[in-house]
């Protein structure tokens, strides 16, 4: 008897303060495209790069997270960042991801070409592409192509990389592929929901409607948390 296909796992990390249509499209298109049978969106609890500034807590961002993908049973939510030692460095939480899973499990790390450009200054970089498969994606309004994405992994991975059309990933020696995709189509961005949000404007049909009922009820990025401080 045959086994059945190992599962194939996507990881998303980010910020998501808050999650927004933008991300859950691009998701949603390349678990369709790359045939994807989970996609886990992991929210970092303390980002290394960010500070803490309009920065929602973790417990109401994984909350956001939750009710935005509880209609796709596709998604998932993780609070593993929640529980690692804080700042989440992505090669840690990778490594962690990857112990908690079923050794058959592929596992996916998706992410944006405006978060991968940075890549090479990533902790332990070279580590994080030996434990999963990077799936970058194109975003809206960021410049980037395949051959950009090309040279950028040849200056991080210090080694010359080949693309193979039919798997549409770039391969490197010691690494595992990574895959390139041209969507992510929708031009929305967390800083620009809470601008308009400190401004008192609205953000429905740029977030999922229960997301948007969370964020009044609970009263995050409004101007007057920002005067209480
Ligand atoms: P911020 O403006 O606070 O940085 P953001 O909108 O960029 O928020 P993040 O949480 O930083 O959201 O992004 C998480 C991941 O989702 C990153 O890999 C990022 O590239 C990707 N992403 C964010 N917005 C979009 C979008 N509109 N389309 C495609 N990918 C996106
Ligand atoms: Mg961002």
């Amino acid at each position: 008897m045959s086994r059945p296909p190992a599962a194939r796992l996507g990881l998303m990390g980010g910020t998501f303060n808050p999650v927004h249509l933008g991300h859950l499209r691009a998701a949603e298109e390349i678990a369709e495209h790359f045939r994807l049978d989970q996609v886990v969106f992991m929210p970092a609890a303390q980002p290394p790069h960010k500070g803490r500034d309009e920065l929602a807590s973790f417990a109401d961002r994984l909350a956001m997270l939750t009710l935005a993908v509880a209609d796709q049973s596709a998604f998932a939510v993780s609070d593993l960042e929640g529980r690692l030692p804080s700042p989440s460095y992505t090669v840690n939480s990778l490594k962690a991801a990857a112990a908690e899973l079923d050794p058959e499990t592929r596992l996916f790390f998706l992410v944006g070409y405006d978060s991968f450009r940075t890549v090479a200054h990533w902790r332990d970089h070279l580590e994080l592409f030996k434990t999963a498969s990077f799936m970058v994606f194109r975003r809206p309004g960021v410049r980037g192509s395949r051959a950009a994405l090309g040279q950028l992994l040849e200056e991080a991975l210090g080694r010359p990389v080949r693309w193979s059309e039919e798997s549409e990933s770039y391969a490197a020696e010691g690494f595992e592929p990574i895959h390139y995709y041209r969507g992510g189509r929708l031009e929305i961005s967390s800083t620009d929901l809470r601008k308009r949000l400190t401004a008192g404007l609205s953000v429905r049909y740029l977030v999922p409607n229960p997301v948007v009922e969370y964020i009044a009820e609970h009263g995050l990025y409004a101007r007057q948390k920002k005067w209480r401080r």
